[in-house]
């Protein structure tokens, strides 16, 4: 009898760890869906493991890249953004992950940023959009904390799934990354697309948000910036009308304001724009986002567990 309790014991004691069966070091493969993005592409990337995992996280150039694992625990999926003034040449991403024996293994990929083709455009504004007043110095700086601390409260939980759509709908967008001529004088760069539209034409959310900033700003004039979750921001400048406030959670195609020529404009458009983990990318690239399975997982950047 005493035999037999002893064996009962030993079999509810845990295995040495290195032991288990499924301790082998994984053989892991990243991949992208290209190799050469262009500068503001988006680049989805996957990577697959033989055995599951017990966590991943993708880091590149000054960025942390949330993965999400799916039901095997061997397939994880992020969005990495190269920005529009990405220099060119080499941008080197590393996966770190750790088996469910707690030891880590990385893979690494190469991805080669190639220039965007940006166009140069000549604009003539009020002076005192190229060369604001002292008086309104102080004005600027508090729009740019405000703006920082929007960036700031994004949360970690994607509100969106699959493909956005255009903030106006049927409307032509251009002019991404455009080097411009501000006044005969080059001064700045386009860090999003402008959609030509007549005023009080309803600008509507490019995909399901939080609204993180909604207010008048000196250059970007009614300004709203949406957040999605996830590390990624979209931004819609020049409104005449704000519908929305900080905080609400508005659904795709919400109406959030009317598209007006407030602020740093030459006449009524929108200025749609986009922000991933940080870079500044072509908000045109959310319309092509395929939806991929619902995630079993996300690993914050911190590398801590989120269900
Ligand atoms: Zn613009």
């Amino acid at each position: 009898m005493r035999f037999l309790l002893s064996v009962a014991v030993l079999l509810l004691l845990p295995p040495p760890s290195g032991a288990l069966a499924d301790c082998a070091a994984p053989t892991l493969r990243l991949t992208a869906s290209t190799l050469q993005p262009r500068q503001g592409a988006i680049v989805s990337v996957v990577l697959r493991s033989d055995v599951p995992l017990a966590s991943a996280v993708l880091t590149g150039e000054g960025e942390r890249v949330p993965l999400e694992m799916d039901a095997s625990g061997r397939v994880f999926r992020g969005l990495v953004g190269v920005d529009f003034e990405a220099p060119l040449g080499k941008e080197r991403f590393e996966v770190e992950t750790t088996d469910p024996c707690d030891v880590s293994h990385a893979a690494s990929l190469d991805l080669r940023v190639l220039a965007g083709a940006f166009p140069s455009q000549r604009l003539t504004l009020e002076p005192k959009y190229v060369e604001p007043p002292e008086s309104e110095k102080e004005r600027i700086a508090a729009d740019h904390e405000k703006v920082q601390k929007a960036w700031d409260s994004g949360e970690e939980g994607r509100r969106w799934r699959g493909a956005f759509s255009l903030p106006v709908p049927g409307t032509k967008a251009g002019a991404f990354g455009a080097r411009r001529v501000l006044n005969g004088e080059t001064k700045s760069r386009h860090a999003g697309v402008d959609m030509a539209a007549a005023a009080g034409t309803p600008v509507l959310a490019a995909a399901p948000a939080r609204v993180a900033l909604a207010e008048d700003l000196y250059f970007s004039g009614g300004t709203v910036i949406l957040d999605h979750g996830g590390g990624l921001f979209t931004t819609y400048f020049h409104l005449s009308k704000i519908d929305v406030r900080v905080g609400d959670v508005v659904a795709v195609r919400q109406q959030i304001g009317e598209v007006g020529a407030t602020g740093r404009a030459t006449g009524p458009h929108l200025h749609w724009g986009a922000r991933l983990h940080g870079k500044r990318v072509n908000p045109l690239g959310l319309l092509r986002l395929t939806p991929g399975p619902p995630p079993a997982r996300v690993w914050k950047t911190d590398q801590s567990v989120k269900k």
